[in-house]
């Protein structure tokens, strides 16, 4: 169960950092305005000896929006935030500094790492279980671990220092509302449950196309590729929860019980060649803009091959989807940004003789950001009834009003680890992927090309 705020101190490593100014103040800023982190105190940490200043500069910048768009009550939490923030030099591989810092802060401490991933793994070894005080928590970026091997092994790090409960792996991918969606749809309907398996549904399709390039993130991203920075981790989640059993409810326990159960069936066939494909974006041009090729992108190593473009078939084999292909895809530089989750109905066993025009399978579509439902359907076309017709029913889904960052860290603070990816499901995700990446780097699928710009290589979804 939740409760408010149980969280008093949200000390931020990697204060200076990119993801700390550009994406963890702005959400904290949305949420301390709506009034939802009533008491919390702020505390930045990094290696620079930054002054007092430069942290309150970086505080006024991402806090401006928040600011613009609050009420008196808003502003005055957001100045009282402001008021009683402060920036501590450590290092946090060091022996004993964290522990000093954790000693001295008010507890309970939401420790998060905003840290490279190897130096938030140095930091957790560097803590002893005695120096963590009772009710820490400890907030894990993306990656969280490159391995099955190495995600058990921090997985063994922060199962000693805290309990399971209290470490929020982040997925920031799926907002609570984007979550909540998916379960209402599915089990809030009493149509859709008796269709919803291998008897009428022929695939499922979980694209996350964008339409931008590198974006000057090849320190990142040329070391990772599509299939680990998306793939790994934020699609394989909105698989389960398209595939998971109907759960008691929505609490954490549930949830996170059937997402683990779907995960666990999961699993990537070889032949990889055939059940994986990858591929890397050419120059090209994304709405008048020039994209250059990827390989020479500033930072980008071309002989490593990491892709940009990546698309695998999922099995889940169990009673419900044996058989069912479920496509995961994600790439950059794509001619358009596609966002959704498909399902794609068996077509009818047969349509009555006297009916012209295309019959096709019914589709149900969930949009993603904005949170969009679309059903597409055939029927009778205007003017000749006989000749059918496709027609969408469209509806919008809930937005949440907090930004992604907001929503993981409410989770945080009220102590609720329902967005969070517990420790055996991290470890899945890489188990599901650990033989496509071997596979890959013995180069068993070969790496294609696609123009900036294009819907991707031929032959692929689109
Ligand atoms: P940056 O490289 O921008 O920032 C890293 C931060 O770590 C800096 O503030 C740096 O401080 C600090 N740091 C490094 N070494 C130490 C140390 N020994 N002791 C104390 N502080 C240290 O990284 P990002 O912000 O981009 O990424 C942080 C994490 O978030 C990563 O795990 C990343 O994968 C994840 N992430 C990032 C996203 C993004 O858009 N940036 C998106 C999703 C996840 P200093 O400069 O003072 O050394």
């Amino acid at each position: 169960m939740t409760s408010q705020n149980s969280v008093k101190t949200l000390l931020i490593l990697g204060a200076s950092g990119d993801l700390t100014g550009r994406l963890l103040l702005p959400g904290l800023a949305r949420l301390v305005s709506r009034g939802r982190a009533g008491g919390l105190t702020l505390v930045g940490a990094g290696s620079d000896p930054w002054t007092p200043d430069q942290w309150a500069e970086r505080l006024e910048e991402s806090f401006a929006d928040a600011n613009s768009q609050a009420g008196a009550d808003g502003r005055r939490e957001l100045k009282r935030i402001r008021g009683t923030t402060s920036y501590r030099r450590i290092d946090v591989t060091a022996a004993g500094q964290l522990a000093g810092l954790l000693a001295e802060l008010q507890g309970p401490v939401a420790v998060y790492f905003a840290l490279p991933p190897h130096i938030s793994q140095l930091a957790c070894e560097a803590l002893d279980p005695g120096q963590v005080p009772a009710g820490t928590r400890l907030v894990m970026e993306k990656p969280f671990g490159s391995s099955e091997e190495s995600a058990r092994h921090l997985n063994e790090t922060l199962a000693a220092l805290v309990p399971e409960d209290h470490i929020h792996r982040v997925d920031h991918f799926l907002g609570k509302a984007t979550v909540l969606n998916i379960l209402g749809l599915r089990f809030a309907n009493a149509f859709l449950e008796p269709v919803w398996n291998r008897e009428h549904i022929e695939r499922v399709e979980i694209v996350f196309d964008e339409d931008l390039a590198l974006e000057g993130r090849a320190r990142y991203y040329d070391g990772a590729g599509a299939l680990r920075d998306m793939i790994q981790s934020h699609l394989l989640q909105i698989m389960a929860l398209m595939a998971i059993e109907p759960p008691a409810s929505v609490h954490e326990r549930d949830l996170r019980d059937a997402v683990a159960t779907v995960l666990r069936a999961s699993s990537i066939k070889a032949p990889f060649a055939k059940s994986t494909r990858r591929a890397r974006y050419t120059a090209g041009s994304i709405d008048g803009r020039k994209v250059p090729d990827y390989a020479k992108e500033d930072g980008v190593d071309a002989s490593r091959g990491t892709e940009t473009l990546a698309e695998v078939e999922v099995q889940i084999e169990n009673w419900r989807w044996q058989g069912v292909p479920f496509i995961l895809r994600s790439g950059k530089a794509l001619g358009t940004q596609r966002k959704e989750a498909v399902v794609t109905f068996r077509p009818v066993p047969q349509l009555p003789k006297g009916f012209s025009g295309v019959a096709s399978p019914n589709q149900l579509r969930i949009g993603f950001g904005p949170d969009t439902l679309q059903f597409d359907v055939d029927v009778n076309g205007p003017g000749d009834v006989l000749s059918l017709d496709r027609a969408t029913l469209k509806a919008e889904l809930s937005a949440s009003d907090l930004l992604p960052y907001g929503e993981v860290l409410e989770g945080v603070l009220t102590g609720d680890p329902l967005l969070s990816v517990r420790a055996d499901t991290a470890e899945d995700c890489w188990r599901i992927l650990g033989p496509v990446l071997k596979a890959w780097d013995r180069d068993s699928a070969p790496l294609e090309e696609y123009a900036a710009g294009s819907g991707g290589p031929a032959g692929w979804l689109a």
